[in-house]
């Protein structure tokens, strides 16, 4: 178990952020949740985590494409509860457009949050990792980390990019036992997703069965998505004992998806 443990999570207040404070509660570690949302559905999450896994949960409200934001954070984070020492870099957004059309405001949001935010944090919770001995840094890339798509130039740009960091990272704390590692998502079912099958539906006139196995799925060769659940289960995993030998790994959880 994960006993003892504080694991922030960043955009947990959804989908897979939402799922792996969850899977972490269950593990018995206490959780950190950040996010955008109803204050009063922040609270019901934060306070059903406390009750149902008997754990400490609290909730940070700080914008991650805020470099200051991020280090204040794990600053806070530290000061409410404990240094985390189980770090998830999982908050981002997507835009999906042509390049010579994309708003250069969007490139630059999708850059801070899906990128630059995991340097802030990783640097602000990197030295109390150090002082424990221990700690593990989990960044949510995603398939369009390892492959590229059309109309994602700044997504791919910053999943490309995080899994580079991730790498680096890795070897800079190579002799310590922090782990730091990339879980690359196919299509996962969140919130998110399930809204964009509604929509395609009504746009392709296809049932959403049909919209999930020739539009969104695609990609997928299983034809199946990734459930929410199986990412919290896999970030629990890398943190115990058998998972302390994957560093520096971008780790597809896809479907098949970059086999091809
Ligand atoms: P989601 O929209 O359901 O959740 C995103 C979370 O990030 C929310 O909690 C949101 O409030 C938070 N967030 C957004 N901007 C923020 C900001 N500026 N500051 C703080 N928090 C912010 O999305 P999701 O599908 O759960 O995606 C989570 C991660 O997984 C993302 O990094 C995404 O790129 C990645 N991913 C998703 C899929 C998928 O199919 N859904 C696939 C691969 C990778």
């Amino acid at each position: 178990g994960l006993q003892g443990r504080t694991a922030l999570i960043t955009g947990s207040t959804s989908g897979i952020g939402a799922a792996i404070a969850e899977k972490m509660a269950a593990a018995g570690a206490n959780v950190v949740l950040n996010g955008f949302g109803d204050a009063g559905e922040i609270e019901g999450q934060r306070s059903a985590l406390e009750r149902d896994h008997a754990i400490r949960a609290i909730y940070i409200n700080k914008d991650l494409s805020s470099g200051s934001e991020c280090r204040a954070l794990v600053a806070e984070a530290a000061a409410q509860l404990a240094p985390p020492d189980i770090l998830v870099n999982n908050a981002g957004i997507q835009h999906v457009a042509a390049i010579d059309e994309f708003p250069p405001e969007k490139w630059d949001a999708i850059i801070a949050i899906n990128l630059t935010s995991a340097f802030h944090t990783i640097a602000a919770a990197l030295p109390a990792m150090k002082d424990a001995g221990w700690g593990r840094i989990i960044n949510i890339a995603s398939a369009q980390g390892l492959v590229g798509s059309p109309f994602k130039s700044a997504y791919n740009a910053a999943k490309h990019g995080i899994i580079g960091m991730t790498k680096s990272v890795a070897l800079e704390v190579a002799r310590t036992k922090i782990t730091v590692n990339a879980i690359c998502p196919g299509y996962v079912r969140t919130p998110l997703v399930e809204g964009q099958v509604a929509d395609q539906a009504k746009a392709h006139d296809m049932s959403e069965e049909e919209v999930i196995e020739k539009v969104i799925l695609d990609a997928q060769p299983n034809k199946e998505f990734v459930e929410p659940g199986q990412l919290g289960d896999f970030a629990v995993f890398l943190c115990t004992e058998a998972g302390s030998s994957f560093t520096g790994a971008a780790l597809p959880m896809d479907g098949g998806w970059t086999a091809r």
